[in-house]
């Protein structure tokens, strides 16, 4: 903890003087979720050096591409010299309508694109920023544990206290709203969750959402619902907006993201919609700190929105991720390691074998992810890195072709037997 003196000079200027001035770096970026990745990205290149071939199962980037016609409507936006001055940084009008568009048909939702939508550089940019443009320092807000590590990164680069509420196996990772104290609910400024989430692909029906709404327009908090997997449920099941609760417009915003969606993760292209107040504190700190998407990047979302709305319901990305979740599995199963189904997203939640590391008091996850690296290139991310309630779990993402798949299982398999598991 620094103390800082503050002393004004006679010409108003505010110096600001502490004995242990920091070096180029603040204290903000050791709250930030990164460090374990880093640490598996450098493992990667060491291994990839040995000569060893790596499946990144890792991080969750999206392997395949956009459809052809987003691709088409990109490269005509891009070639038309009038795209290139600098865009809303709310987003262009067409955007915002077509979203509230899909919005409307895809969720049976209506939301005004002129007040209650703001474009993002992906849900990332709002996610980080949310915060910083709703509370103040030393607020509070609720967060998931486990949780996209962004979620409490945001907190911390906003100077807000976290209440982290866990996500436990024995209530099926359904996060308690009933186990909040009311002090809690009281202070916080807003709740954040995600259905179905990320690391643990945990769903929620209308009746939760709506008691979730009920609670939070009660003690007047802001539900922060992140829906980057709406396109991605398995076996029939379509995840569902909070916003289709009636009255949800009084207290809560959604997070959208064309990254999983429409495989669009390096476009950088998202949005947040929902209550009008949150929308505009977004949009206004947006307005200083950044100038918005790229034109030609907003054009192409609109096609791939028109195109969604134009096909079934399963010709989206779902049915490749629930083939290769099939097949990952259960060949998992077929090598001694059975691990929980999930009913949506690109990732496997998965409980590390019992026998595993038993006389390792600490860090069983970290330990895990980083032999099963060395020793046969599979990489996997440890739980702890979405949060204390992550250890002893591994994420697994469902990022390459189900042949790869395959190889990642037996090569795990081989890991397993070596371990005694
Ligand atoms: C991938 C992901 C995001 C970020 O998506 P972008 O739109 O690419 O920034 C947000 N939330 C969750 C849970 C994600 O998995």
């Amino acid at each position: 903890m620094l103390y800082y003196l503050i002393k004004t000079n006679a010409g108003g200027n505010t110096l600001t003087h502490s004995s242990a001035k920091q070096k180029w770096r603040s204290d903000k970026l050791a709250h930030l979720g990164s460090s374990i990745f880093a640490e598996v990205a450098a493992t990667k290149a060491e291994v990839r050096k040995s000569g060893i071939e790596v499946i990144d199962l890792g991080i969750g980037s999206p392997d395949r591409g956009p459809s052809y016609k987003i691709r088409a409507a990109l490269s005509e936006a891009v070639l038309r010299e009038d795209s290139y001055s600098y865009p809303a940084s709310k987003g262009s009008a067409a955007f915002r309508r077509q979203a509230a568009e899909w919005m409307n048909w895809r969720f049976a939702v209506e939301v005004d694109p002129e007040e209650e939508m703001v474009a993002l550089m992906g849900s990332q940019d709002g996610l980080a920023h949310l915060a910083q443009a709703v509370c103040n320092p030393g607020d509070l807000a609720i967060v998931p544990d486990p949780g996209y590590p962004i979620y409490s990164g945001a907190l911390a680069l906003a100077g807000v206290r976290a209440w982290t509420l866990p996500l436990l196996e024995e209530n099926a990772f359904r996060p308690d709203l009933e186990q909040i104290p009311e002090e809690v609910w009281r202070e916080a400024v807003f709740i954040l969750l995600s259905f179905p989430g990320n690391p643990i692909s945990v769903t929620a029906d209308l009746p939760y959402m709506t008691r979730l709404i009920e609670l939070a327009r009660k003690w007047d908090v802001l539900v922060v619902h992140d829906l980057a997997y709406s396109e991605l449920g398995f076996d029939g099941y379509r995840p569902i907006s909070i916003l289709e609760v009636p009255g949800a417009l009084d207290t809560a915003v959604e997070f959208h993201s064309f990254s999983k969606s429409f495989n669009m993760a390096g476009c950088r292209i998202g949005f947040m919609t929902g209550n009008r107040t949150a929308v505009g504190a977004l949009r206004e700190l947006k307005s200083n700190v950044d100038y918005g998407v790229f034109g030609p990047v907003q054009e192409a979302a609109v096609v791939a929105l028109e195109q969604a709305m134009a096909s079934a319901p399963d010709e989206g990305v779902s049915k490749m991720y629930e083939q290769r979740r099939n097949v990952f599995v259960e060949a998992l199963a077929r090598e001694g390691w059975t691990v929980r189904l999930p009913e949506a997203t690109m990732f496997i939640w998965a409980k590390l074998p019992e026998a595993y590391g038993v006389n390792v008091e600490a860090g069983r996850s970290r330990r895990f992810a980083h032999e099963l690296l060395l020793a046969t290139g599979v990489a996997v991310i440890p739980g702890d890195a979405f949060g204390q309630q992550g250890e002893g779990y591994v994420r697994i993402a469902l990022v390459e072709e189900e042949e790869r798949l395959l190889e990642a299982a037996r090569r795990m398999g081989i890991f397993l037997r070596r371990n005694g598991c």
